[in-house]
């Protein structure tokens, strides 16, 4: 079976004074349609600049992006943004939601970029909604929702299109531990239902949470033994 996500031989070189700085090493990766992936490494290993080469937010240096079996590692911009759309959902650990829009409107957000006409819309940002246990939040503004109801909303938002991959960045890392345990819950129902999930993070338990396992250092990605599972 083809990939859905494929790295080989990827490099990304930041040119940091008369230091490059290698954030990644020659990363060769290959995640097949409805896995459940985590990254984890020390700060500074490369895990943001991995996933946001996934994401299509940065480009390698070297090697090969192949998305759903096109070859994606150096497209114009305005086409990586189209892809992202259609393809990627995207979770940050900030949040990210639109502060002057309500809960309702910002899940809208990705179907707006979409064409999809209004009341579609609403339709499936409120289902997205329902699905995080946010279904009493629509009309608030995202600073009147805790941290862990703002992290659901932006995984809402991040699902409504139903994208081929969800990747996460850090998710978890300004909630505590009951809001994590939701967090956690939302990504298993999301891998459930089929899309697949790539979590990058500090934190052991949800790391714990993927099917796959990966630990980056100095820019370079090794699988977790299963021996080690449990960690
Ligand atoms: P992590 O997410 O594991 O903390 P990052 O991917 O953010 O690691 O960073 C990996 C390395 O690349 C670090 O040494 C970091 O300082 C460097 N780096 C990241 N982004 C930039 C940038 N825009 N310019 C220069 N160096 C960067």
């Amino acid at each position: 079976m083809m990939p859905l996500l494929s790295l080989a031989g990827v490099s990304r070189v930041y040119a940091r004074g008369s230091r490059p700085v290698h954030a990644l090493d020659d990363v060769t990766l290959h995640i097949e349609c409805g896995e459940f992936v985590s990254v984890t490494g020390p700060s500074g290993s490369g895990k943001s600049t991995l996933l946001h080469v996934l994401a299509l937010l940065d480009t390698p240096t070297a090697g090969r992006y192949e998305l759903a079996g096109a070859d994606v590692a150096r497209l114009a911009d305005t086409e990586r943004a189209r892809l992202r759309n259609r393809r990627i959902g995207l979770v940050f650990q900030s949040f990210q939601l639109v502060s002057h829009l309500t809960v309702v409107e910002n899940v809208e957000l990705p179907l707006v970029y979409r064409g999809v006409e209004s009341r579609a819309r609403r339709a499936s940002a409120c289902a997205a909604l329902e699905r995080v246990g946010l279904a009493a939040r629509l009309s608030h503004l995202p600073d009147e929702l805790s941290g862990g109801e703002q992290q659901r909303a932006a995984i809402a938002r991040a699902v409504v299109a139903e994208p081929d991959v969800l990747l996460a960045d850090e998710p978890t890392g300004n909630l505590d531990a009951a809001a994590t345990q939701t967090i956690l819950e939302i990504f298993e129902n999301v891998h459930r239902t089929g899309t697949t999930v790539v979590v990058v993070t500090h934190n052991p338990r949800v790391a714990a949470s993927a099917r796959r396992r990966y630990e980056m250092r100095c820019g370079t990605l090794r699988p977790v033994a299963a021996a080690q599972d449990g960690a």
